[in-house]
């Protein structure tokens, strides 16, 4: 590395505020304020309230999903949905996520079984699921990564020739559609996270997109300790509820969502224009009939052609004020409680290991400046050179 080299890039280049790797979108306080008035005029914060009820509604209609039920985050609704399926013994799962994804496995007392990724999409590599199900496996929890829809087809092939539930974890896909469907129209489950790195946030928040009313009523018992009326407590229930803050900002939120994604675009199509003749740069694939959302910007380092491995990149661009995320490292396998299930040898998930090893997910969000985008990639391509000569 050519220090003197870097110094005087950074000299030139340094941001005066850091660039995070995504910045919250806050609702017109104003607007927040008289949603306030309500809430304080009503008496009532939690448990069912009126802003509560309307986001849930505004929300089946953006997914054109007959049931959506609202959580305290996306974790507990992850979480609550497969004890709500009755999912039990092996559920075959990604190692490339966030933790919350195989962690809820543990808490419902089921064993993950990792399966490899494929390297265009990230996703779970529907080829290699198969020779993993066992007598046990009651699941797949399939993850749509960075909101790249997952093979759904294949999956829902597998699911009917082997009689296990699909639930995917949806966290990154709000507003994704495939084929002209919502991505919450595949699969038994889907859950997402409206925490406030995601697209579309209620500060914290989750919900859970079912088809069937009885799972919905499931789902509501289950999310308030299981109680059905003041003297009946139909099943032990956990505390998992949205409160009437949380669905205000929901509601203010989803009218600036479209707006979101599609400054996001503009972003991301910025990134790709400058990025896309970088050797040693993996740039997100083109997705057909697919209708992104562009959460994320994420880039796969080729170390040997790049002349900068994935850590030194980021490394170097936090001295510029930038600060990228290694999502998802290291791998939910790797992690000391799952590193010795027999699924998670490294030699078994060659493709996850190597994505994670490598991955970077650069700076994105709707109010991210398009001049800050191509400053970033000059960055970034100067620091290419001057560690490659
Ligand atoms: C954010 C996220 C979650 C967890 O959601 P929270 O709302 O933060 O609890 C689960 N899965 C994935 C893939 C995520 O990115």
């Amino acid at each position: 590395m050519n220090h003197a080299k870097i110094n005087k890039l950074i000299d030139q280049y340094k941001f005066d505020t850091p660039i995070n790797v995504t910045k919250t979108h806050l609702p017109n306080l104003e607007s927040f304020q008289d949603y306030l008035k309500v809430i304080w005029e009503n008496n009532w914060v939690t448990n069912n309230g009126q802003l509560h009820l309307r986001l849930e509604m505004e929300l089946a209609k953006f997914f054109r999903a007959q049931y959506v039920n609202l959580f305290c985050n996306g974790t507990l609704a992850l979480m609550l949905a497969m004890h709500a399926a009755r999912l039990h013994g092996e559920i075959i799962t990604t190692p490339f996520t966030f933790p919350a994804t195989p962690n809820v496995l543990h808490w419902n007392e089921i064993t993950p079984v990792f399966c490899d990724i494929e390297p265009n999409t990230y996703n779970i590599d529907t080829d290699k699921i198969e020779s993993l199900i066992t007598p046990k496996t009651s699941a797949i929890l399939a993850v749509h990564v960075y909101g790249s829809p997952c093979d759904v087809r294949a999956l829902e092939c597998i699911s009917n020739r082997h009689g296990v539930r699909i639930i995917y974890d949806a966290a990154h896909a709000f507003g994704v559609e495939l084929d002209g469907q919502s991505i919450a129209d595949f699969g038994d489950i889907s859950a997402f996270s409206f925490h406030a790195t995601k697209l579309f946030h209620t500060i914290e928040g989750g919900a859970l997109v079912v088809r069937d009313l009885n799972l919905k009523k499931r789902l509501d018992f289950l999310k308030n300790f299981g109680i059905a009326d003041e003297e009946t407590v139909v099943t032990p229930g956990i505390n998992a509820k949205m409160n009437e803050l949380q669905a205000a900002i929901g509601l203010l939120e989803l009218k600036n969502v479209a707006t979101e994604i599609h400054k996001r675009e503009k972003v991301h199509y910025k990134y790709m224009d400058l990025l896309k003749t970088t050797p040693g740069i993996k740039l997100p694939e083109k997705l057909p009939n697919v209708k992104r959302n562009y959460a994320y910007f994420p880039i796969l380092i080729d170390r040997a052609k790049a002349g900068i491995s994935r850590d030194e990149l980021c490394d170097s661009l936090r001295k510029f004020n930038v600060f990228p995320r290694k999502y998802f490292y290291p791998l939910c396998s790797n992690f000391p409680f799952f590193a010795s299930l027999p699924s998670a040898s490294k030699e078994k998930l060659p493709i996850a290991n190597k994505v994670a090893e490598n991955i970077l997910c650069l700076p994105m969000y709707g109010d991210l400046e398009l001049d800050n985008v191509e400053i970033i990639c000059h960055i970034i391509k100067n620091l290419m050179c001057t560690h490659q000569f």
